[in-house]
């Protein structure tokens, strides 16, 4: 590889590793294609680019880090005097396709800062798609970003040439917003959010009457939030995000813990540890709203804004709605069952599936292999009670204490 190129990549490949929202999944495209490179599979992608390992399957690159914006938290900004590099769209399409013919990876995830104008950087992230495609026929997963403010003409046609399309929501709030980045508009960032979604439908109905119509982004949108720069709540931070899977049909919000590396008065410190357990929760608490049929204004209260650190959001919403507990195991509703700290959906879908049979006892939930450590203090089994202590929230978080201890020891006896 050429010198130039090299130090570029180096470049690229560094400046985008603070983009969390590059999971290939949802996508499961074959290539029938003959004489064409490139699968886009639903599984995962072994092989990994970043250095941080939080991408672990793409060619994860900027095609420039030349910002012509100030967003106060980012490395690229206009007045940070860091090294700049922009890749050409050839050069990225012909980096993609070498790297991909020597196995190191199977897809990109290509972003960018924003270079002279977004129309300008939209033009040639699109180019590089269309050489990908036409040129090289490679059909594996990409997943490019839309710059807000780029023209519907560009988003829509590269939209058609991508696999996954994402759009950074930046920050939670349009205060904070103005505050750390003031050139970007939260219409500007919605508005290529609508269009997408609307794209989508729109092929995804087309395609009802006419197979061969092509999908506008298959594997979705999604976006991504920087949680911890501003001092925006979590409560905030989840109703936003419900706004966003309700609005737009995200397929993921991804919320990036902030990494002080930049000394500004709006900022936190750099000495700042980067918040990973609350991003961890936030995590927890998306996956609840998502497949556990929960809404975030449910896992917050008026006084408490933010999620718990020591107990996960299933379990603060037990504790805190202790008089819709116990559920009886035997008539509880599959919503219901979901609700039960410790219980998972395989549980909750075995539990409905027997309980046609028989009646269950806990004998049988044991059994089935249901996880009970936790589930015990939260349900009754033909009208008992298993928890074996009181049925009182300090109890309770008491004995999970104990048992969390119980099982850090055990990793110590292991090692
Ligand atoms: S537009 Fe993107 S790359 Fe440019 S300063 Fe803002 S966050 Fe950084």
């Amino acid at each position: 590889m050429d010198d130039n190129i090299f130090e570029k990549l180096k470049i690229l490949s560094d400046a985008a590793k603070y983009d969390v929202s590059c999971v290939s999944s949802g996508v499961d495209r074959k290539n029938n294609t003959v004489g064409s490179i490139g699968n886009a599979a639903a599984c995962g992608i072994c092989h990994t680019w970043s250095a941080d390992g939080r991408c672990i399957s793409l060619l994860k690159i900027l095609l420039t880090n030349d910002c012509i914006y100030d967003c106060k938290y980012c490395m690229n900004r206009v007045t940070n005097p860091t090294n700049r590099a922009t890749f050409t769209p050839e050069e990225v399409a012909e980096l993609t396709i070498q790297f991909y013919r020597r196995n190191y990876i199977e897809g990109l995830f290509l972003s960018s800062a924003v270079e002279k104008s977004p129309d300008y950087t939209m033009e040639n992230l699109y180019r590089v798609l269309y050489l990908l495609r036409y040129k090289y026929n490679f059909w594996g997963y990409v997943h490019v970003k839309g710059i807000p403010g780029a023209s519907n003409d560009l988003i829509q046609k590269t939209g058609m040439l991508a696999d996954r399309m994402s759009v950074n929501i930046e920050l939670p709030t349009r205060e904070s917003l103005s505050l750390l980045a003031p050139q970007k508009k939260v219409e500007n960032l919605l508005k290529p959010m609508a269009l997408i979604n609307h794209e989508i439908s729109r092929t995804i109905d087309d395609k009802k009457h006419f197979s061969n119509t092509p999908r506008f982004v298959p594997g979705g949108q999604s976006t991504q939030m920087i949680i911890g720069a501003t001092p925006d709540n979590d409560k905030t931070i989840l109703n936003l995000s419900q706004n966003l899977y309700d609005r737009f049909n995200m397929k993921r919000v991804f919320f990036s813990a902030y990494i002080p590396v930049i000394s500004a008065p709006n900022l936190p410190a750099i000495s700042t540890m980067p918040p990973m357990l609350r991003e961890h929760r936030l995590y927890q608490a998306d996956w609840l709203m998502r497949f556990y049929y929960f809404k975030s204004e449910e896992l917050f209260t008026e006084t408490e804004p933010n999620l718990d650190l020591e107990f996960d959001p299933k379990m603060m919403f037990a504790l805190r709605n202790m008089d819709k507990f116990p559920i009886e195991i035997n008539k509880a509703s599959y919503e219901e069952l979901l609700r039960i700290p410790g219980l998972g959906v395989t549980s909750a879908q075995r539990i409905i599936r027997e309980r046609k049979n028989a009646e269950l006892s806990y004998d049988s939930l044991r059994k089935m292999r249901t996880v009970l450590k936790r589930a015990k203090y939260f349900i009754t089994v033909k009208g008992k009670y298993y928890g074996n202590i009181n049925f009182d929230p300090d109890r309770i978080k008491d004995e999970v204490r104990q048992q969390e201890i119980q099982k850090q020891i055990s990793i110590f006896d292991l090692v």
